[in-house]
């Protein structure tokens, strides 16, 4: 270490404050790291301060401590000791009189009787930091770094806060940080390189008060903010903010880059990573924060500035509070009385308790309280209900839990979020409560409830393109990915390899192309599950010959919803002897009998055909599609059970159905459900075949069950897959409960989807207001996805796909409607015109929705063998 032998520092130097947690400080090996970091930044030029919170677990054991009986203490005081003193010899400190200084004054207040209790247990836990802070402090200086030891007391003191309760200004008080020259003068007199406590300050009386639990992160933020330094530097156990507990969620992903506000707003919802209170002083003296992660450094971390101007509205983060308490005010004759708020809020206030959330109905009020911001416990709570009583009816509900998502601009993206709230109405929410600075929207719940509740609401997020992973300007990788071993990675998709041959072939655009290998590796994957008799490919995704004839060949069926489907896979020889089914919708009587004449297996889904037709069908074989009752998938327009859809028989008509097809003389050879499409969940299917299978139970002549598609396929980075595997396993279980029926899959999409591209070409770029519009010459007549379902398709320049993604564009078409947007908020590299742009997963409903609208020609397309 040779910090030491660099050129003194300016007076003027900046200053750079850097603040260890518990974890961080525990190890000798991180203390070397401290080192490190502490000395690179004083070679580059900052005057450096270290602040440090107790060791791992050490303010626990002190506030264990102070609770436990007298004669229990000398034990506890031992283990404390023993702790310390184990570090300091890892750390081969010759020196160690600091920190027996600091361990004679706890063994002499853990001996002497307490005289004022809440004082005296501030000042028994201020040891932990004092003891970690000595010990860095000979750490640094015995290892070439001379380091000042500094007392915070003397720089941070408490300043009085209206109506706080004395617990709350001895264990969780707030200080006054507005930037002090004198003070950064003054220490600058004493030495380049600081170290002190987190956690701890000093009141008026000059006694020693605690900032909280977690508190030292706010320490540092308060000398940040005191010598006005150039950057505060959390250091913790993980590389920054993640977009939920990475412990709890572990596809979370960091958040390279945050504004005040949202990280505020992340840390007061219960992400513990940072001190709720740590920002706003950070923010009032302009200083950026960064969250890092000692034991991987290099990791890039978090930054927390003001806000960029160019970002995606998104969800950042999903968090959670637990141990809320919410307190019901039922009143029907006081409500319309004036000031019945006022009095029932003046008995929060009287008994120093901070409201956090309100809901209010006609004749409810209902409040929560937050524990980190309020000391509950139950006698305050029950004094409070007391008082409340007597103005009207009081019901506790306790423990609850809030689940907050937070964003900028909430409110534009409460549309994306029907999935998200569907999960919430299963359960019972006991409020919802969206914040007035747009930044927040949070569920109260049972505390049983948050069990898998953050991960399942994280996926759904995502999917929903609500928490916009695809932004690589805000959004890193995953918490499993950076820590994990990258398990969660995926295959980089095949148009990375083919770059140079599609940039060829873009030189007529618009144009699909189709990758035929990636088809028959999907088509194997099925063809592998051994739970699966027969799939047929719902060629309405995408009918292209090149793709009918690769599946064919990999032993697929087809199944067709149009007279032209059918011809199309007669006009192939390749095709036209596979398995065949029709399985059309309200299609007119002449469809039926053309598939009939094709000699092709087709399925009724109505009364009707029977009714009225009876002779076409007399002594035919047929399927008969019936509606469950639900539907599910990635939007409203792809859902297809239900009364609200057209499709499938209802339930309720199914006996009349067996009455006519009997009376008719036709056979019903297999029953067909299909629910939607886009879904992601394996449990889905076998619940379908068990469904269907007690149906056909009751029929006598079904041979096979045809579970539909829907197999979806993820479109935002990040998305879980649909687990191929699982859903074999599954499907395997509820078919050994009925070995007597065949089972078929129909998938269109799954096939196709990743298959294919579009690739488009800049036509022109234009800016209006914050936006930046890229246009190109495929709109929503070579791909209607987006304007039809809202779908997201990933879009890349593929001339620069090397180049950075800088600049944030809404990706338009060349078509005369608003609707004309094949991505918003796409982060891009500045591009131009002739750029080609590659629309990726366009394989599936892509070319085959295509319309000429605007009379503009229909998109080409290629396909690779
Ligand atoms: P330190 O002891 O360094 O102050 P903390 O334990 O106080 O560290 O904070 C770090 C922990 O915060 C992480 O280990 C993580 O489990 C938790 N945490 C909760 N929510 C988040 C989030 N959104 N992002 C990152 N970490 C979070
Ligand atoms: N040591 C204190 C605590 O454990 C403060 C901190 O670590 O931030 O709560
Ligand atoms: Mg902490």
């Amino acid at each position: 270490m040779n910090a030491s032998a660099s050129a003194p520092l300016a007076p003027d130097a900046p200053w750079v404050v850097l603040k260890f947690g518990g974890t961080s400080v525990a190890t000798v090996e991180r203390w070397r790291t401290i080192l490190q970091l502490a000395a690179a930044r004083r070679a580059e030029g900052a005057r450096v301060l270290v602040v440090v919170s107790a060791l791992s677990g050490i303010t626990d054991a002190l506030k264990a401590l102070c609770a436990c009986a007298p004669i229990e203490r000398a034990d506890a005081l031992a283990k404390i000791i023993e702790r310390h003193r184990a570090l300091a010899a890892q750390m081969q400190l010759a020196h160690t009189a600091e920190m027996d200084r600091w361990l004679a004054s706890l063994q002499a207040l853990v001996v002497a009787a307490a005289p004022e209790q809440l004082r005296w247990q501030a000042t028994v836990q201020a040891h932990g930091e004092l003891l970690s802070s000595s010990l860095g402090a000979a750490f640094m200086a015995a290892n070439g770094l001379p380091t000042t030891w500094i007392d915070a007391r003397e720089a941070l003191l408490a300043r009085e806060v209206p109506f706080l309760n004395e617990r709350a200004r001895v264990l969780s008080a707030q200080v006054q940080a507005e930037p002090d020259p004198a003070l950064a003068s003054a220490l600058a007199a004493r030495g380049e390189v600081f170290i002190s406590q987190g956690f701890i300050a000093r009141d008026g009386d000059g006694q020693t008060v605690l900032l909280g639990r977690g508190g030292s992160d706010t320490s540092a933020a308060y000398f940040g903010a005191l010598l006005r330094a150039s950057r505060v530097e959390i250091w913790t156990d993980v590389a920054g903010m993640f977009t939920a507990d990475p412990r709890q969620v572990p596809g979370a992903r960091l958040l390279q880059r945050l504004d005040y506000d949202e990280a505020q707003e992340i840390a007061t919802t219960g992400a513990k990573v940072l001190h709720a209170r740590c920002l706003s002083p950070c923010r009032r003296a302009r200083v950026p924060l960064w969250v890092k992660d000692t034991q991987h450094p290099d990791l890039d971390g978090t930054v927390v500035a003001p806000q960029p101007t160019e970002v995606a509205p998104s969800i950042k983060a999903i968090s959670s509070r637990r141990g809320i308490t919410l307190v019901s005010m039922e009143t029907s004759g006081m409500w319309q009385q004036v000031g019945f708020l006022a009095d029932v809020f003046a008995l929060f206030k009287q008994h120093g308790l901070s409201v956090d959330l309100i809901g209010s109905a006609e004749t409810n009020v209902t409040v929560s309280l937050d524990p980190s911001e309020n000391l509950l416990d139950s006698d305050v709570v029950a004094a409070l209900a007391a008082d409340l009583a007597k103005v009207c009816r009081v019901k506790v509900i306790a423990p609850c839990a809030a689940v907050t998502l937070v964003g900028r601009g909430m409110r534009s993206m409460l549309h994306r979020l029907s999935g998200v709230l569907a999960e919430f109405g299963r359960e019972r929410v006991h409020l919802i409560s969206q914040s007035s600075n747009n930044l927040n929207l949070t569920f109260v719940v049972d505390e049983a409830m948050l069990d898998g509740l953050l991960p399942r609401l994280h996926e759904l997020l995502i999917r929903a393109g609500a928490l916009r992973t695809d932004d690589v300007a805000l959004f890193g990788p995953s918490w499993q990915a950076l820590y994990g071993g990258g398990a969660e990675l995926k295959q980089v998709p095949w148009w990375h390899a083919q770059r140079a041959r599609l940039l060829e072939v873009a030189q007529a655009t618009p144009r699909y192309v189709y990758h035929l290998p990636t088809i028959r590796e999907r088509a194997r994957a099925l063809r592998a599950l051994t739970s699966v008799d027969r799939v047929y490919y719902a060629l309405k995704a995408n009918p292209h010959p090149a793709i009918l004839r690769a599946l064919a060949e990999e032993g697929i069926g087809f199944e067709c919803v149009s007279p032209g489907e059918l011809a199309a896979v007669d006009a192939l020889a390749e095709a036209r002897e596979s398995p065949r089914l029709f399985t059309p919708n309200f299609a007119p009587r002449g469809d039926y009998a053309d598939a009939l004449r094709r000699g092709v297996m087709l399925t009724l889904d109505s009364l009707h055909p029977l009714q009225h037709w009876p002779e076409l069908f007399a002594g035919h074989e047929i399927m008969l599609r019936v509606d469950l009752g639900r539907g599910l998938g990635h939007h409203d327009k792809v859902r297809t059970g239900g009364a609200a859809s057209k499709f499938g028989l209802p339930l309720d008509q199914f006996d009349e159905f067996l009455t006519l097809a009997r009376e008719r003389g036709l056979r019903i050879a297999g029953l067909h459900a299909h629910l939607g499409s886009g879904i992601l969940d394996a449990a889905h299917w076998p619940l379908v075949f068990g469904q269907l299978a007690s149906l056909a139970d009751r029929i006598g002549s079904v041979r096979c069950l045809d579970l539909g598609g829907g197999l979806g396929v993820p479109s935002h980075p990040g998305e879980s897959e649909l687990d191929l595997a699982a859903l074999d396993t599954a499907l395997a279980e509820v078919k050994r409960a009925y070995p007597q029926y065949g089972l078929w899959l129909e998938p269109g999409r799954w096939l196709v989807a990743d298959a294919g591209v579009l690739l488009a070409r800049v036509t022109q770029t234009k800016r209006k207001g914050a936006l930046n519009y890229l246009g190109c010459d495929a709109g929503m007549h070579a791909l209607i996805r987006p304007a039809l379902y809202d779908a997201w398709h990933h879009i890349v320049n593929l001339s620069r796909l090397d180049d950075a993604a800088t600049t944030l564009y809404q990706v338009v078409g060349p078509i005369c409607e608003s609707g004309d947007v094949l991505g918003a908020d796409r982060r891009l590299p500045e591009s131009v015109e002739g750029d080609v742009l590659l629309i990726a997963q366009a394989g599936a409903y892509g070319e085959s929705m295509a319309s000429h609208y605007n009379l503009r020609p229909l998109a080409e397309s290629s396909v690779i063998e």
